[in-house]
């Protein structure tokens, strides 16, 4: 009987929590959340932040709709795009911001609607945004300048050797992140940067014009290339290519895209970043969910903003991938199959 009492008041238990539930949450249960992303250059966004972050929305909250726009590297858009949402009555922003300044106005905006923003992977330099969801972007330049600077040492490269840095945009906050962590091992390491670039919107195309020019200036100057994502990484081997630099100096990246992936097995790569971007977009569908229905959310750590606004966060580990490691790493964590980066064509 208690058994049978015990199976009886589970099942009556989970049936009533949502029926009762339900009417409270009426709105909530059918709410509007903004996912705002910043660029189309990069692969990230479109095949892995926005279906990862709609379907885990879609199992916590089945009737919430989820109202998706990518600003396409450029800030006034996405300050539009915002506001669309607003207009539209969304109860949450979730917002990977193109200009990590320029968007406190839209948090501005959300926040006289009372609608809460989440700073999603770069930090937006406003005290008002509720939530900031990451990884730890200084980490990532770290492991980025220690795989080069190592593998330089171990194939015997001298030291004054030259470096190129290819960073990320100026309006990024995490660029700046990477830049200093990767400055941390590579300044102090003996090899000289010989040149540096901050590529306006991350854009591959613009990072491939300037290492060709670099290629003119300095030539087998060249031991080693710190790109500081996959996306700039592919734009930089496309120029070494061009100008037969044989052999290729050791070029890093960040973000495991698949394409980045190929290219370390294929040799042209030496590393990359793997950022788990299924638990970041998981992490922050479920945070809005809860911010939609009014719940009280305790993050794990806090994050300094420019203006020295400390914002309640989450930050995941990255983790770095040279060709030993792709196996434990993105195919362990079923990022990728092995048949899909094995597909030859
Ligand atoms: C992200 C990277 C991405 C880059 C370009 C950064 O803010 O953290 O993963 O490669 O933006 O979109």
């Amino acid at each position: 009987a208690a058994l049978l009492l015990a199976a009886g008041s589970l099942t009556a238990c989970s049936n009533g929590s949502s029926n009762s539930s339900g009417a409270s949450t009426a709105n909530a249960s059918s709410a509007k959340i903004g996912l705002l992303l910043p660029d189309s250059v990069t692969a990230r966004y479109e095949s892995a932040d926005k279906p990862y972050f709609e379907a885990k929305g879609k199992s916590l909250c089945p009737d919430c709709t989820v109202l998706y726009s990518n600003a396409d590297g450029d800030a006034a858009k996405q300050q539009q795009q915002a506001e669309s949402m607003l207009t539209q009555g969304v109860s949450v922003l979730v917002l990977d911001p193109f200009d990590g300044e320029a968007a406190a106005s839209i948090v501005s905006e959300a926040k006289a609607k009372n609608v809460p923003v989440i700073s999603y992977d770069r930090l937006i330099n406003s005290p008002d945004i509720s939530f900031y969801i990451s990884f730890d972007n200084e980490k990532v330049g770290e492991l980025q300048g220690q795989a080069l600077v190592d593998k330089l040492k171990k194939d015997g490269v001298p030291a004054g050797s030259g470096i190129l840095m290819v960073n990320g945009s100026p309006t990024d906050n995490n660029a700046t992140l990477f830049k200093k962590g990767a400055h941390s091992i590579i300044d102090p390491s003996g090899y000289k940067v010989l040149a540096e670039f901050d590529t306006p919107g991350w854009d591959p195309a613009k990072a491939q014009d300037w290492v060709a020019g670099q290629i003119t200036q300095f030539g087998s100057q060249i031991t080693g290339l710190y790109a500081a994502n996959d996306g700039t990484a592919g734009g930089a081997i496309a120029s070494l290519k061009a100008a037969n630099v044989s052999p290729l100096p050791p070029v890093t990246g960040q973000d495991a895209e698949l394409a980045g992936i190929q290219r370390i097995l294929a040799g042209d790569q030496y590393m990359t970043v793997y950022k788990a971007l299924k638990p970041e977009a998981e992490q922050a569908a479920t945070l809005a969910v809860s911010l939609a229905k009014g719940e009280t959310v305790k993050a794990t750590s806090t994050t300094k903003t420019a203006g020295g606004a400390e914002i309640p966060s989450f930050l995941l580990v990255p983790a770095a991938v040279t060709v030993d490691k792709i196996q434990s790493t993105v195919v362990a964590d079923g990022f990728y199959t092995v048949a899909q980066i094995c597909t030859a064509d």
